[in-house]
């Protein structure tokens, strides 16, 4: 029953928002000097303020070096920095947060930005983004340590966190995805979160609605929690679609509602219908100040930003001559794009064959081993040598990848490699030239069919000869030769 593939048919679209929560990174919590760095090893309750406990009295204190990460990040998005902002209590009751109440913003810190990211069809697309306003993670609740008890874990309460809100602008799952990755992207790049989904430090609150297409108003959406795997927001989204447009096509409607996916199944189920702001009672927080920046303050840590990925991206273009294909896949990460250019060190010829051997083989191999590339026993000088060992026809293209796979092994420089076993290119004529007197002599067959118009037979004497030599025979050099004897 699918409805939607990418997202859209001739009679239905997809509408989709994204809450992205992220950890901010920093050694302690948004309002307490306790450690943010817990780890599921961490001894539970370890680290934990009076004020993460809600001792009585408690007065919190903002962490400026939080406030500072989420300024950065909404530079990241191209967004206005709010001067004013308003942290504010929004309350519910749950084992995991203590104080009854979660700190978080009502007039945030960062307004509207955007971030391009690519379609389905590499196309670019903007997604604007609404708002990014800082709040406290809350503790874990605990189930599975004893049969009869749960226990709660506040060493995660008060941690900051980034919520970084998009408009309904996406609308497929590979957008979503890619909006993500770019949301990581800069993120990393900025150290203003880790963003590792696995760990749940980057989690997604997927909004999806469907609409018949002309339509111009939204229709219901549906709230999938807690996302925290890129294809599962693929699967999930793609499910969630196809339900909504076979309940508008069977007549049905759509309840707006929080909705969880199972991922063995592939299917979403009703967690609760959605609450209303209003349950929540937000008012400003009476223990904290509106926050209140300077524009200085603000153009200070601008000044202090380092490249962004899509800055970065356009420079590896126009620098470099990278297609926009291998420029994104190279600056979707910093220790990619940084490895890159230390490859290339400054030798702008060299660039586009580093980063074909770069995503091609490299790449492969990593995926394969599980390896990153920092673990990974090539260092970027060894490539930029690999590169120039072939543009200067020491080795043919083809030994390279004998090279490489031994670098892959750990055996260091490719020239220590070709010397160790005699790989060097051989294109002194006369030796191949004695190659292909013996190889003419031996096959009279082959040499008169090939007088009498089986020119094609080039190719098996090419072959010959290249197996004779062990591959090392300049391939350009034994077409030359052996076309000038055998015509000869
Ligand atoms: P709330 O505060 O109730 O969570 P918001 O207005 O902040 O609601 O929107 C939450 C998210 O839902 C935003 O990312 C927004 O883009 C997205 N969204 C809003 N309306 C729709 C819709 N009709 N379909 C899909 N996503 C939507
Ligand atoms: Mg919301």
């Amino acid at each position: 029953m699918t409805y939607l593939i990418h997202g859209k048919t001739s009679d239905w679209e997809l509408v989709i928002g994204l809450e992205t929560h992220m950890q901010v990174t920093s050694n302690a919590k948004l309002f307490s000097g306790a450690s943010a760095d817990y780890t599921p090893k961490s001894i539970p309750n370890d680290q934990v303020d009076f004020i993460d406990a809600a001792f009585p009295g408690m007065l919190p204190t903002p962490n400026r070096f939080c406030i500072d990460q989420a300024i950065r990040m909404g530079l990241g998005i191209n967004a206005e920095i709010n001067l004013k902002s308003i942290f504010a209590r929004k309350n519910y009751f749950y084992a995991d947060l203590a104080s009854g109440y979660q700190i978080t913003q009502t007039t945030p810190i960062v307004g509207n930005g955007y971030l391009d990211i690519l379609d389905e069809d590499n196309n670019t697309k903007r997604i604007r983004i609404e708002r990014i306003h800082l709040e406290q993670d809350a503790g874990k609740n605990k189930h599975d340590q004893n049969p009869t008890k749960s226990f709660v874990d506040f060493n995660r309460a008060g941690v900051a966190l980034m919520e970084i809100v998009s408009f309904p602008d996406i609308s497929s799952p590979v957008q979503a995805a890619n909006y993500l990755r770019g949301l990581q992207a800069i993120a990393r790049a900025l150290k203003t979160s880790d963003g590792n989904m696995e760990a749940g430090s980057m989690r997604a609150d997927v909004n999806v609605s469907v609409r018949r297409v002309g339509e111009t108003e939204f229709r219901t959406r549906c709230e999938i929690k807690n996302m925290t795997s890129f294809s599962f927001i693929q699967s999930a989204i793609e499910f969630e679609a196809n339900r909504q447009v076979e309940i508008y096509e069977n007549g049905g409607v759509i309840d707006q509602e929080t909705r969880r996916y199972h991922p063995d199944i592939n299917e979403t189920s009703t967690l609760r219908s959605k609450e209303n702001a209003l349950d929540y009672r937000y008012f400003p927080d009476p223990d904290l100040l509106p926050l209140i920046l300077t524009s200085e303050y603000v153009e200070n840590i601008r000044k202090s930003m380092p490249e962004l990925p899509a800055a970065k991206r356009n420079r590896f273009i126009s620098e470099y001559g990278l297609s926009e294909y291998d420029a994104n896949i190279l600056t979707m990460d910093m220790n990619t794009a940084e490895w890159f250019e230390k490859s290339v060190n400054g030798n702008a010829k060299s660039a586009k064959p580093i980063a074909n051997w770069m995503i091609s083989e490299l790449f492969a191999h990593l995926n394969k081993s599980n390896e990153t590339l920092l673990d990974c026993p090539i260092k970027p000088e060894h490539l930029s040598e690999l590169v120039e060992l072939i543009s200067t026809d020491v080795i043919s293209g083809k030994i390279a990848k004998t090279v490489f796979a031994k670098m892959l092994e750990g055996d260091g420089e490719p020239s220590k490699i070709v010397e160790k076993h005699g790989l060097k290119q051989v294109t002194d004529t006369s030796a191949i030239d004695a190659v292909i007197d013996e190889l003419i002599a031996s096959n009279p067959d082959s040499v008169s069919a090939y007088k009498n118009g089986k020119t094609a037979l080039i190719g098996w004497f090419v072959g010959q000869v290249m197996q004779k030599t062990g591959g090392r025979a300049n391939p350009g050099v034994v077409n030359q030769l052996l076309t000038k004897k055998l015509n000869g």
